[in-house]
Order: structure tokens, then sequence, then C-alpha cells
């Protein structure tokens, strides 16, 4: 399929619209987010109060491996994960404790955000770097922004049409991949 038969297809035109569409979503949020995760980040540092102490252990969770809703840290932790803890939404579900450094809870806002996002964001630790999943999940599962989310069953919508976007570039992609006689293409050229 050549580009100019490419942009003929109904399905990678609303491929682009939609992508279009989140991408611009994510960059609003993004600067809204940035925002609100330091005033979110300010607020825990006020509350939990570890007497000026330090994680001298440098807790690691990347080997951590789930025996309990939360994970063992150390004394100087212990409450920031706690404090995370109670305002995580989704304490009957899936948390990603592995997504964040502990020992970096007190001096860094992302590795606190981290842990309201799904699996796979462990080495991001910018704004720019999250995807619009990453951030719709924050969202919904940090009570902060519960006074932002008007409708959590939105969020879920969008979520599902950012996961259902992607699938529908994979079929694209391999629709393009699979035309005979065209062996330029490959299914991350879409996305370039
Ligand atoms: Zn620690």
């Amino acid at each position: 399929m050549d580009s100019f038969r490419r942009f003929q297809d109904d399905d990678y035109k609303n491929w682009i619209k939609t992508t279009m569409g989140l991408n611009c979503l994510k960059t609003r949020l993004g600067g809204f987010l940035e925002n609100e995760t330091e005033i979110y980040h300010h607020h825990l540092q006020n509350k939990v109060n570890t007497g000026g102490d330090v994680c001298k252990t440098k807790c690691n969770l990347k080997k951590w491996n789930p025996t309990s809703k939360v994970p063992q840290v150390c004394k100087v932790c212990e409450p920031w994960r706690d404090e995370i803890w109670a305002n995580h939404s989704s304490k009957g579900g899936q948390v990603y404790w592995s997504n964040s450094k502990p020992y970096l809870w007190p001096t860094k806002k992302w590795e606190v955000a981290k842990v309201y996002m799904p699996r796979g964001n462990m080495n991001h630790t910018t704004v720019d770097q999250f995807d619009i999943s990453a951030f719709l999940n924050l969202m919904t599962h940090c009570s902060h922004f519960a006074k932002f989310v008007k409708s959590k069953s939105l969020l879920t919508q969008v979520n599902f049409l950012t996961l259902t976007n992607v699938h529908i570039y994979l079929c694209i992609s391999m629709t393009v991949c699979m035309c005979a006689g065209d062996q330029r293409e490959e299914p991350g050229d879409a996305l370039g």
C-alpha cells in the first residue's frame, strides 16, 4: 500500500484523527499534571514527618515479589508508603509499586505519581516521558485528582479509546506489511 492509497483508507484516516486528538489531550494534560503533581507532592511532604531522617538503605522495589498489598520498606520510607497507599483508590486491584523507587519519594514527585500508573513506567522521570494512559491512570487512582474528575467512567472510556487506537494501529500496520510486493514499510513507519 503506497502512501497515497493509505490516505484513502477510512480506518487509517480515523486512526490519524484519533491519534491527533489524543496527542492534543496529552499535551494539555501534561502542563496541568506537572503543576498538580507538584502540589500533591508538597502536601505529602508536609504531612509525612520523618524528623529529617533520610532512607539509608536506598529502598528499591525492582526485585520486589508481591506477597502483600504493600511492599516492605525501611522505617523512613514507611510513612511515605502508607500515605501514598491511603490516597490510592485501587486498593482491591493491582498496584504497580515497582514502578517507583521508595528512597526518592521525599524528593521526586514523579516517583510518587508512578505508583498510580500502569506497569512499564519504571524508567520514566519527566512529564514528557509518560503516555496518555499513564496520565489517565494517575488521575483515576490518586485521590488528589478526585476534585477535577467529574466522571471516572469518562477517563476509563478515553483510556479504552487509547488502547483501541493502538490495536487499530497494529491492524493497519500489519495490513501495510502484508501488502504483496511492498517490503519498504515497517510497522513503526506509520507513526513516523
Ligand atoms: Zn527506605
